[in-house]
């Protein structure tokens, strides 16, 4: 095994799980969906009255849709901000006074309900404890709203374990962008050889570690395989816990 002086992580189903049925279930064309939408409609009213629950359902999902296809072609983050102002044009919401505002309202209200399905568990508590007096850590995290992460590691009193914490809403560029890894190690004041990635998405942990020159641990939590072609992980653990095992 490699001496490392720090371990930088993944943010969401690595450091924190993220829960899908802990959203709320929404009933639309007679079907179940989980999703934050009937209380961002709710934060939108002012400007989303005259505009029917299940239309302001469709631009929504439909934005987040557009949303993904970019984030995925381009590896640019598209942040919430741009997302809302997606769903504000298919619903043909003109710009005006106090709309700003609004999005900022629902975007809370969005970034609060996703906020409940965010799960720290204690065992990840534990292994942190026993890494930081060890190593330098630090958080490189794929998601459209940097305060929204800050807040959740806040949350659950684990934001001073980390010295840096790089989310892609704030940097531009996504995993596995070498960029976002860049800010990292130019914020630790670190090189990629120093350190050892931890993360659970093939396409952009391990392939952007890889590429970066890191070494990685790969948590494959049995959901995602590895693609085709790509060169074996430095480690490979089932669960997050046992990283403990290796460093
Ligand atoms: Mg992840």
């Amino acid at each position: 095994m490699a001496t490392y002086r720090a371990v930088i992580f993944d943010m969401f189903d690595t450091l924190v799980n993220f829960k899908n049925v802990h959203l709320p279930l929404v009933q639309v064309n007679g079907r179940e969906v989980r999703s934050t939408s009937p209380f961002v409609y709710e934060a939108l009213k002012p400007l989303c009255a005259h505009v029917p629950f299940d239309e302001f359902f469709h631009a929504f999902v439909g934005a987040y849709r557009a949303a993904e296809e970019i984030r995925n072609r381009e590896q640019r983050e598209v942040t919430a901000q741009e997302r809302f102002q997606m769903v504000f044009a298919r619903l043909q919401i003109p710009d005006g006074p106090g709309v700003s505002a609004c999005m900022e309202a629902g975007i809370a209200e969005h970034m609060r309900v996703l906020a409940r399905a965010m799960e720290f568990p204690e065992s990840h508590r534990t292994l942190l404890d026993r890494l930081q007096p060890r190593y330098r850590l630090g958080v490189i995290s794929n998601f459209d709203h940097g305060p929204t992460v800050e807040m959740a590691l806040r949350t659950h009193g684990i934001r001073d374990r980390f010295e840096a914490v790089v989310v892609s809403a704030d940097t531009g560029w996504r995993k596995p962008r070498p960029e976002i890894f860049a800010e990292a190690f130019r914020r630790m004041g670190i090189g990629p050889a120093e350190a050892i990635f931890v993360g659970d998405t093939p396409e952009v942990d391990v392939l952007g570690a890889q590429a970066v020159g890191m070494d990685v641990i790969w948590i494959d939590n049995g959901t995602k395989a590895l693609p085709p072609g790509t060169p074996p992980p430095t480690h490979t653990v089932r669960s997050f816990v046992e990283v403990g095992d290796l460093l």
